[in-house]
């Protein structure tokens, strides 16, 4: 008795979910259209329907007709009913913005440092600072607050809000997440930032109606994630995905975490411009692709290896996980506007023939967006229950 009436709150809020989200993904849509989507009764639409409506998250817009003499109501979500806060930490940048009911940022900010210089009692206390100014300067109602998701590249036990380690930040066992919490009075969660940016891409970017997303980032460091049915596969310690960790050389270069042949230090940027010094005074990846235009073998070689790497890696994700779709992103896609061809030429013959043909190559819709919007959606998820 007692596991039929979980099994019944279960699929009432499965129920519930699943309108919301077709509300939320389908911009002008009537209780008639969910009936169809679902197949999900008339009646148990309608209850739905109300319950959200009741709730404040949605609402009927305009009347329009359907046919001769059939006239049916639509439905949107209000968006300003449930806003989160999504932010960003990475060693240049700290980032905070509001975020609607659909995704969409309402009002951001960042700031620009040297912020890996800095000790973490400071950093927190920009991000901080960040936030309450963000929530002021927007001018939203705060109280329509649920919380708030931090992102930042390295190892974080998001269950606790504990950064376990972070190669780019230098920290190692820090508390952000209740740091945090403590000083703004709002509920924190955080999370490994590749792994946000996937989210965000799954439900409101290039990844909408896809089942089994893959997203892979090419910049400072090289990670990975993946989104099944909309959710996070996180692994048993939350870090799935880091394959520019995976040893490919036990006698290559030193990696930012401390062993030596990873992945990404065949593709990093940071390696890329040490590379390139070596023969020519060079400070940006930019200068890099600009000296391999001009024909500079040099440089070329630099390039072709690095697309080699990141073909590896794009091989190796599909082999493990073997995904529909493959968002490739970050700092070395977006130096080069030929960046997306290259790997795809190159791909054709790194490729498992196996696997030819399975899975589609996408570039990130949201851009850097993806983080606020990402951390955001995860606090959303978090956060708020419905019933
Ligand atoms: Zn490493």
């Amino acid at each position: 008795m007692e596991n039929n009436k979980l099994d019944q709150g279960y699929i009432k809020k499965k129920n519930l979910h699943l309108v919301l989200k077709l509300i939320k993904t389908n911009k002008s849509i009537s209780r008639a259209d969910i009936v169809k989507m679902t197949n999900m009764s008339p009646t148990s639409v309608s209850r739905i329907v109300g319950n959200l409506i009741d709730l404040g998250l949605v609402r009927e817009t305009e009347t329009y007709s359907k046919g001769v003499g059939r006239k049916a109501i639509l439905l949107e979500i209000n968006l300003k009913s449930i806003l989160t806060v999504g932010a960003y930490i990475n060693k240049h940048i700290v980032k905070a913005g509001i975020v609607d009911f659909g995704g969409g940022i309402l009002y951001e900010e960042k700031i620009e440092s040297e912020i890996d210089k800095l000790s973490y009692d400071k950093i927190i206390n920009i991000v901080c600072e960040l936030i309450k100014k963000v929530i002021n300067n927007s001018g939203v109602d705060e109280s329509k607050i649920v919380g708030l998701g931090i992102s930042l590249p390295g190892i974080i036990d998001y269950s606790t809000g504990n950064v376990l380690m972070s190669t780019q930040l230098k920290w190692k066992d820090i508390q952000l997440g209740r740091c945090v919490e403590e000083k703004l009075g709002i509920k924190t969660i955080v999370d490994n930032d590749v792994k946000v940016e996937a989210l965000a891409e799954s439900i409101y970017g290039v990844g909408k109606n896809i089942e089994k997303l893959a997203l892979i980032s090419f910049g400072r460091g090289v990670g990975s994630a993946l989104i099944v049915g909309g959710n996070i596969f996180r692994g048993t310690t939350n870090i799935a995905g880091e394959i520019g960790h995976t040893t490919i050389d036990p006698n290559g270069a030193l990696c930012p975490c401390g062993r030596r042949g990873c992945l990404q230090t065949f593709i990093i940027e940071d390696n890329i411009i040490a590379e390139a010094n070596k023969v020519k005074k060079t400070n940006s990846l930019l200068e890099v692709f600009e000296y391999a235009h001009n024909g500079e073998q040099w440089a070329v070689s630099i390039i072709d290896r690095c697309l080699t790497y990141m073909c590896i890696t794009i091989n190796t994700v599909i082999c493990m996980y073997n995904p529909d779709t493959v968002v490739i992103k970050g700092s070395l896609i977006k130096a080069f506007p030929d960046m997306p061809r290259l790997v795809e030429e190159k791909l054709e013959n790194l490729t498992w023939d196996q696997l030819k043909g399975s899975f589609q190559i996408l570039q990130s819709q949201l851009g850097s967006k993806a983080h606020i919007v990402g951390g955001a959606t995860l606090a959303l998820n978090t956060f708020c229950d419905f019933d």
